[in-house]
């Protein structure tokens, strides 16, 4: 068999943790298997990269902090293949460059367009593990990109889909997918089975248990993940297509702080102003998320709309440039918001969810400022400061079956 094995930056924090993922993978591989390797940086080694990045320049070229932020994975793979060669262990760590996981150009958010395999399998032939670096690619400068936070898991899932992989394993510090995030949830609870779908959309919405790009593409080259701990042998959480298994009202409950809320205010009330606000952020790669536009009166309208709290600089600095030309009046924004979201197949079939989760939230006395729908998700903003009770509340109101 060959297995893709990711770890996550808790399961190689410290020289005990290092050997402990040694000494899995070596387990997989004495029984007679392929092993690749994904690695993330040790501990809070990105944050910290981060950090000390802004203290020397706040405005640090995108380029200039992937070269940097790299470094990190860098370390962990060349101090695992050690520690399995201290094992006497036949290992060899590769980085992007030297597998060659092609991306696209933009730095801080690459994504894969194409990753060979002649050196790993050239690698795998002569039996050694195989430790590559996650979160990395080369774009067509031959630059060093990042995929974004989180990206190593996508690293894993390339790998497994190009390799034929028989098993993707994601390592992480819980013990697999909860219905929500156990550290904010009390009452989560482990899933054993969640579809692509689902995992996308929780994914997407905050649950960072998974890269979502890391579903995307699992979907997409059907590559079936278990998402486990490497702390200890408990079974994990395979997130796979749908199968006939009973659809649930909902999988889980998200959260995501790294929100904000931009308001327009007094733009004309004509066909065209939406499309040339949006459009306008969209030419500046902005995503935008929720929506929601006011009746118009007095031939002006308000638009308010919410983009990842990175985005905000950029994004009213765009606004302000373009005032004019967008019609606007005023700008105003809201740090101090969250996004909470339900997520569930059952609910296609299933009027009433939405009912619900705002009766549970006028319950606990929370104020919704927007709502956004799909097929399979609820999305309210609300206060940052009410998201923890929020999230709780409404994990709780529907009390997810067992
Ligand atoms: P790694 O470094 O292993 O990639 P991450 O910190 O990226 O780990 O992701 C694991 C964390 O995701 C958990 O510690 C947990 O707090 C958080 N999390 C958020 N939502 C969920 C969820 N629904 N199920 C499990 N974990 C979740
Ligand atoms: N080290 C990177 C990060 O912290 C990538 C990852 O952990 O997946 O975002
Ligand atoms: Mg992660």
């Amino acid at each position: 068999m060959l297995i893709v094995k990711k770890f996550g930056g808790t399961s190689v924090a410290n020289k005990e943790r290092i050997f402990n993922v040694a000494k899995r993978c070596i387990a997989d591989y004495k029984a007679g298997n392929d092993v690749v390797v994904v690695l993330s940086a040790m501990g809070d080694t990105t944050d910290e990269l981060i950090a000390l990045a802004q203290s020397i320049n706040p405005n640090a070229k995108k380029r200039e902090m992937d070269m940097l932020l790299t470094t990190g994975e860098q370390v962990s793979v060349a101090l695992m293949a050690m520690a399995m060669q201290s094992l006497d262990v036949p290992a060899v760590s590769l980085n992007a460059f030297q597998v060659m996981m092609h991306s696209t150009s933009r730095h801080g958010n690459a994504r894969f367009k194409r990753v060979d395999t002649k050196r790993i399998l050239h690698e795998l032939d002569s039996r050694k593990i195989i430790i590559v670096t996650g979160f990395q690619g080369v774009n067509k400068y031959e630059d060093i990109t990042t995929l974004g936070r989180g990206g190593s898991d996508t690293t894993a899932v390339a790998l497994a889909a190009v390799l034929h992989a028989d098993k993707c394993e994601i390592y992480t510090d819980v013990d697999g997918v909860y219905t929500a995030d156990p550290r904010v949830v009390k009452n989560a609870r482990k899933l054993d089975v969640i579809t692509y779908d689902e995992m996308l959309e929780l994914a997407s919405l905050g649950a960072r248990v998974l890269h979502n790009r890391s579903v995307e593409m699992a979907k997409k080259y059907n590559v079936e993940l278990v998402v486990r701990s490497s702390l200890n042998d408990s079974e994990g959480t395979v997130v796979r297509e749908a199968s006939n298994m009973e659809k649930m009202l909902v999988t889980g409950v998200a959260a995501d702080k790294n929100t904000v809320r931009i308001s327009v205010i007094g733009v004309e009330d004509k066909p065209g102003t939406a499309f040339r606000i949006f459009d306008t952020l969209a030419k500046n790669n902005i995503n935008v998320d929720i929506i929601l536009q006011s009746v118009g009166r007095g031939g002006t309208k308000d638009i308010s709309f919410t983009v990842a709290s990175d985005d905000l600089q950029s994004a009213i600095k765009l606004l302000e440039a373009n005032k004019e030309r967008l019609t606007i009046q005023e700008i105003t924004y809201n740090e101090n918001v969250a996004k909470l979201s339900v997520v569930g197949a059952g609910m296609m079939s299933n009027p009433g969810v939405a009912a619900r989760m705002f009766e549970t939230l006028y319950n606990s006395h929370i104020n919704i400022n927007m709502i956004s729908t799909s097929e399979i998700r609820i999305t309210v903003l609300v206060a940052e400061k009410d998201i923890d009770k929020a999230m709780n509340a409404v994990h709780d109101g529907f009390a997810v079956p067992e």
